[in-house]
């Protein structure tokens, strides 16, 4: 078994703080450029450098769709079973959150 490359981030981590962490990937799916670290203080994995905001914010409005789902416009069956994935998130944790709970869906897909 290979043993992970220890790196020091160039930003800390966003849950803990610390900059030592392993290496698990250099490329994106599509083989571009994009480093991936597991911290070592409390394994969360995030890519490091992150992404200028900018250049998020113009990737998720102009390519994400088509690259990842193959269409630039869900079709309304998407958007429709999108809704069912999403309710359903929410019917499995109703129960744990107070009435006026604010929650944030991380990777959320369709929302
Ligand atoms: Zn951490």
């Amino acid at each position: 078994m290979k043993r992970a490359t220890r790196i020091t981030t160039e930003v800390p981590c966003n849950l803990c703080k610390r900059s030592d962490a392993d290496l698990v990937g250099t490329r994106d799916r599509r083989g571009r450029p994009l480093r991936t670290v597991l911290c070592r203080g409390c394994g969360l994995v995030f890519s490091d450098p992150r992404p200028k905001d900018a250049v998020n914010e113009a990737y998720y409005r102009e390519r994400y769709r088509q690259e990842y789902k193959g269409f630039f416009t869900p079709r309304p069956l998407q958007a429709y079973r999108g809704v069912l994935g999403a309710l359903d998130r929410v019917a499995r944790i109703e129960h744990l959150l107070r009435p006026d709970a604010a929650v944030l869906d991380v990777g959320s897909g369709a929302g």
